[in-house]
């Protein structure tokens, strides 16, 4: 039996706040019909990313990387398992819910810049609040303009802008919602490797100067080298996990999964 000691040194303080996660999967199976057999692209993921990390993920082509950020992203639903994102079970979310949560709560790069012809560049920033969402403060639209470097670029269409700028308006609108998670599938695919260094790298120093848990899938190890960890996925499972990996050690790991096939 314990009895309290009145001599007894104090409670220690609280320990402080574990790190909170902002993707969380387990257990996560996808499978696609093929032909008259499915076709199992994950089979049994399993991993938490910590908020306002930056992680890529890499794999071979058809290691599933697309797959598992849809998922990650709800832009697609796992056959089988749980998937949090920002401290919401995505499988939770009914009808519109997703869509909605999709809306306010995440931001998406994809390698085709989507950005609308007949608006400005300030307009395609704010669109995510012509759609419904929280309205953008003109300030805050400027200053997420200017963290990618086109502060005076406000006013002009599409049309007049370089590739690398039109993905650069992409990446201010990603972040200009204060999303829980930036996600990005191969965001410079159609860009010049010059361009794609740059645009990579405003993505991710932004995306850290406001916070913000980063998901990018890459092929490029350079790339890769700049993350907090390197997801590699490998027949349907994350293969490797690796922290803050030097290029050599991302290019071998690549290379062991490609003659793993
Ligand atoms: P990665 O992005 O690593 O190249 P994906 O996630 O795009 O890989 O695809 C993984 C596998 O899943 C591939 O074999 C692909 O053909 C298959 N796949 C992906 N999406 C679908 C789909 N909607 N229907 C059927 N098969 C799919
Ligand atoms: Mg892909």
């Amino acid at each position: 039996m314990t009895t309290l000691d009145p001599h007894s040194p104090p409670p220690l303080p609280p320990a402080p706040p574990a790190t909170r996660t902002a993707v969380r999967f387990t257990d996560v199976r996808k499978s696609y019909p093929d032909g008259d057999h499915t076709i199992e692209v994950l089979s049994g993921v399993n991993v938490a990313i910590e908020e306002g990390s930056f992680t890529a993920v890499m794999g071979p082509s058809g290691s599933g990387k697309s797959t598992f950020l849809n998922i990650a992203a709800g832009l697609d639903a796992p056959s089988s398992g749980s998937v949090e994102v920002g401290g919401q079970d995505l499988g939770g979310l009914r009808g519109d819910a997703v869509t909605v949560f999709r809306r306010d709560r995440l931001g998406f790069v994809f390698q085709a810049y989507n950005l609308l012809p007949h608006l400005t560049v300030a307009e395609n920033v704010e669109l995510p609040a012509l759609l419904g969402a929280p309205a953008i403060d003109p300030a805050w639209r400027q200053q997420v303009l200017g963290l990618v470097g086109l502060a005076d670029k406000a006013g002009r269409l599409p049309g007049q802008l370089s590739g690398g700028q039109a993905q650069r308006v992409a990446i201010a609108r990603a972040l200009a919602t204060k999303p829980a998670v930036v996600f990005a599938d191969e965001p410079t695919g159609a860009l010049d490797p010059h361009t794609a260094t740059q645009v990579l790298d405003v993505l991710q120093r932004t995306a850290a100067h406001l916070r913000q848990t980063l998901v990018l899938v890459t092929h490029d190890p350079a790339v890769a080298s700049a993350a907090d960890r390197v997801l590699f996925l490998g027949g349907g499972v994350i293969a490797a996990d690796l922290r803050r990996p030097t290029i050599a050690q991302i290019t071998g790991q690549l290379t062991a999964l490609n003659e793993a096939r």
